[in-house]
């Protein structure tokens, strides 16, 4: 395909041509009714892309739900307040809205302090503050704390290795880095990955072997003593700890004390976790013109944590889809398939949301047709991800081409896309997302500083352009995927 390249940018018949080649589709042989052939989709396509990069509707969304209605922890007022905005929104834009009911965890977080109060060489009547933030789900420590000697780890065989003898009545550390390298180099989900799992498991890990609370090195960047929250999962076969994230610049304080002889910590944490509360998925539909039965989703999600925000996650994601729609309003566009915008609820602390969806729509599977999900904040976008058959990638090759000219021209055959739409994927509905500029997000993500700022409006642009176009192009294409 390279030497159809240099004329994609001025001709449109050059892309209609490829278009149609990888659409295999030729106009004069194709039955029945067509109301957009490849050259039209590709002038639309164009279109649509050049709308994006000029609105400002997903800036005002987002500035909105980040400024005037805060953290949308499930279960809060803020997310309830949300939910309302969105589905007002997009009865605005005209769509179909439903609100899908979900029971969601409802988590409020408390007090949470720490200091060492015993270390070598401190000083008397002194401590050092340890900056950190309760993990998502955490049981409370008892109400005026508990003090107890902390243990450090790098890693599930270090604290095997300790023992029930050392660690039964302490409080463990799970030091394990953030790998920023990584992330530098285009593989911030793989540094998140390595680095998150003792957020997940770490505390059920250190309480089979009787520790009191565990702590987990942020997974996330570091450098401004921001603590990083999240969610964790208690298994079942395990004393319920409390459980917090500490500051990477904390957790190198406490290994160098460690490293010199015996620490302790006071430790406060006082989350509740109340009973589930009633939330929902935003579902808003601009029906299809030949296929309204067919379902092309677009969605990011709508609940984010409480420390910040939640603009680039998931604010960012769900402005991405509601502009979606509004560009096929505003160009007056309507595709053979129905483009369903989801605001997802509770991807943060249980992905009730997706789930939820994925059960009620069980049925009817084989009508969606691909999902795609916005949940890497909103960093220049280099192209998009695809979890299917490889076909797909060729199929949307013509696609590629045009979104070259923005710098997006990337495909890439993944194993997951979005969490949300993990389970549709798991089904066997080809599933989609932008590749962002990720190399900062981990920053930000999960802190008190997941605010507004972080959003570049140029770059949330360019994602809508990406993702509008990449929906408008499924919601259209004469064929199915294979899947
Ligand atoms: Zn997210």
């Amino acid at each position: 395909m390279r030497f159809v390249e240099a004329f994609l940018g001025t001709s449109l018949l050059a892309a209609g041509t490829v278009l149609a080649l990888a659409l295999g589709v030729g106009a004069q042989t194709r039955p029945g009714p067509a109301p957009e052939g490849p050259l039209e989709l590709a002038a639309n396509l164009a279109r649509l892309r050049d709308a994006a990069l000029t609105s400002d509707y997903a800036w005002r969304q987002v500035a909105y739900l980040t400024q005037n209605i805060g953290p949308r922890l499930a279960g809060s007022p803020q997310a309830e307040a949300a939910v309302n905005y969105v589905a007002g929104e997009l009865r605005r834009l005209g769509l179909e809205v439903t609100l899908q009911k979900v029971m969601v965890p409802h988590w409020v977080r408390g007090e949470e302090t720490a200091a060492l109060t015993d270390y070598p060489s401190m000083a008397p009547k002194t401590t050092q503050k340890i900056v950190l933030t309760a993990l998502g789900g955490s049981v409370a420590t008892p109400s005026d704390g508990l003090t107890a000697e902390v243990v450090v780890v790098n890693n599930f065989d270090e604290l095997q290795a300790l023992g029930r003898d050392r660690v039964a009545g302490k409080i463990v550390l799970f030091n394990a880095k953030f790998d920023q390298r990584l992330a530098d180099n285009g593989f911030a989900g793989q540094a998140y990955g390595q680095a998150v799992v003792y957020r997940g498991i770490g505390a059920s890990a250190a309480a089979r072997l009787g520790a009191v609370a565990a702590l987990n090195r942020s997974a996330g960047g570091a450098d401004y003593r921001l603590p990083h929250t999240g969610a964790l999962r208690y298994a079942d076969d395990a004393p319920k700890i409390p459980a917090a994230a500490v500051a990477s610049e904390d957790a190198d304080l406490i290994a160098h004390l460690t490293s010199e002889g015996k620490v302790r910590m006071h430790l406060v944490l006082t989350p509740q976790t109340l009973p589930d509360a009633v939330s929902y998925n935003v579902i808003g539909d601009l029906k299809g013109s030949e296929h309204p039965e067919q379902i092309v989703i677009v969605s990011g999600h709508l609940d984010s944590w409480d420390l910040g925000t939640g603009a680039i996650d998931d604010g960012a994601g769900v402005v991405v889809a509601m502009q979606a729609a509004q560009l096929l309003r505003q160009l007056n566009l309507r595709p053979k398939r129905t483009l369903r915008v989801i605001a997802w609820m509770n991807e943060e602390n249980g992905s009730r949301g997706g789930l939820a969806y994925a059960a009620d729509h069980k049925s009817e599977i084989a009508k969606h047709f691909a999902a795609i999900e916005t949940d890497l904040g909103a960093g220049h976008p280099l192209g998009f991800n695809a979890q299917g058959k490889p076909e797909i990638l060729t199929l949307l090759q013509p696609l590629a081409l045009i979104l070259q000219s923005q710098g997006a021209g990337v495909t890439r055959l993944v194993e997951e896309t979005g969490s949300d739409i993990g389970p549709l994927g798991a089904a066997g509905v080809p599933t989609f997302a932008p590749i962002q500029d990720s190399r900062t997000y981990f920053n930000y993500h999960h802190t008190a500083a997941d605010t507004l700022d972080k959003v570049n409006p140029k770059e949330l642009q360019e994602n809508c352009a990406v993702v509008a176009a990449l929906a408008y192009t499924l919601a259209s294409m004469p064929q199915s995927l294979p899947r």
